[in-house]
């Protein structure tokens, strides 16, 4: 992605990391002291196996949510001085995505309400319960932020094989698509249906999460209308989308596929709708609902 590091805006960014407001290191099973890659294999078979997405959307599939009760303490606004490359980095997509949505919505005669994205190491309390770095980045519905730990793009780049800057991008819109969907109602609609029809529930899961690609994919065709997109920043997004299906991880996790516990979708699935709302530039193409639903 180019971005335009004169125009970083880092209200948009909550940063908890090096302990401010984060929780105590050791505090839970997980947390602290590194996973490692059998650790990870072993989060991953837990997270597939366990079935329903739990009170948060990630962008890759795991298990009940997170442990609840937390206590937090305050935020700390990020200091514009002290931010490394990776933290513009993010916070430049993210002010790049808001905007995106702004105009999004506005020519369609809505308001965009912008959000804030936490970074956190390790641990950290949500509205949806503690977050801990091995769930993965996500969107809280309950508190409408997204929440970051960094360390899950070395995973992205190295354990699951999606680097580059783009599949960074790709993990960020995916789940600000998913304040789109609070926004505008999907998600409470969305949540309703799984409470009615529970059989149900994965199936809705996965058309979610499959929009929220979608979505991902209209703000990158925005990147592209603007110039940003760099040679090879595309298929990065397609790989990194493709990196977090639920077939490859499941294979890799466990070595072989159950589709009726897929969450998120299959790899060609969420490349196919990533490639969608590029192609399209348009939230209207994302109708993941449609057909037999
Ligand atoms: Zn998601």
């Amino acid at each position: 992605v180019d971005l335009d590091t004169r125009s970083i805006d880092p209200s948009q960014i909550v940063d908890r990391r090096g302990g401010r407001g984060g929780m105590p290191r050791g505090g839970l099973a997980l947390g602290g002291g590194g996973l490692g890659v059998l650790g990870v294999i072993a989060m991953l078979v837990l997270n597939v196996l366990g079935g329903g997405g739990g009170s948060g959307y990630d962008v890759n599939p795991r298990s009940n949510g997170f442990p609840s009760s937390a206590s937090g303490r305050g935020d700390a606004p990020l200091r514009g001085g002290s931010t490394d490359n990776e933290t513009r980095f993010v916070t430049e997509v993210v002010n790049l995505v808001q905007s995106s949505w702004d105009t999004q919505f506005r020519e369609a005669g809505r308001t965009y309400q912008p959000t804030e994205l936490v970074l956190f190491t390790a641990q950290t309390r949500s509205g949806c319960g503690i977050a801990s770095a091995s769930t993965g980045p996500f969107y809280c519905p309950a508190d409408r932020r997204v929440y970051l730990d960094l360390s899950f793009f070395s995973q992205l780049r190295s354990r699951l094989g999606a680097p580059g800057d783009f599949a960074q991008a790709y993990v960020i819109a995916h789940e600000f698509g998913h304040h789109v969907q609070t926004l505008l109602g999907i998600d409470s609609q969305v949540r309703r249906a799984q409470e009615e029809r529970p059989s149900q529930r994965n199936e809705l899961s996965v058309r979610l999460e499959l929009q929220a690609d979608c979505f991902a994919g209209v703000w990158a065709h925005s990147a592209f209308e603007e110039g940003r997109l760099e040679s090879g920043d595309l298929e990065e997004g397609l790989a990194a989308a493709a990196a977090v299906g639920d077939d490859r991880l499941q294979r890799q996790a466990t070595g072989y596929v159950d589709p009726e516990s897929f969450t998120h979708g299959t790899s060609q699935q969420r490349q196919e709708w990533f490639n969608t709302g590029y192609q399209s530039g348009s939230p209207n193409s994302c109708d993941t609902f449609g057909g037999n639903d």
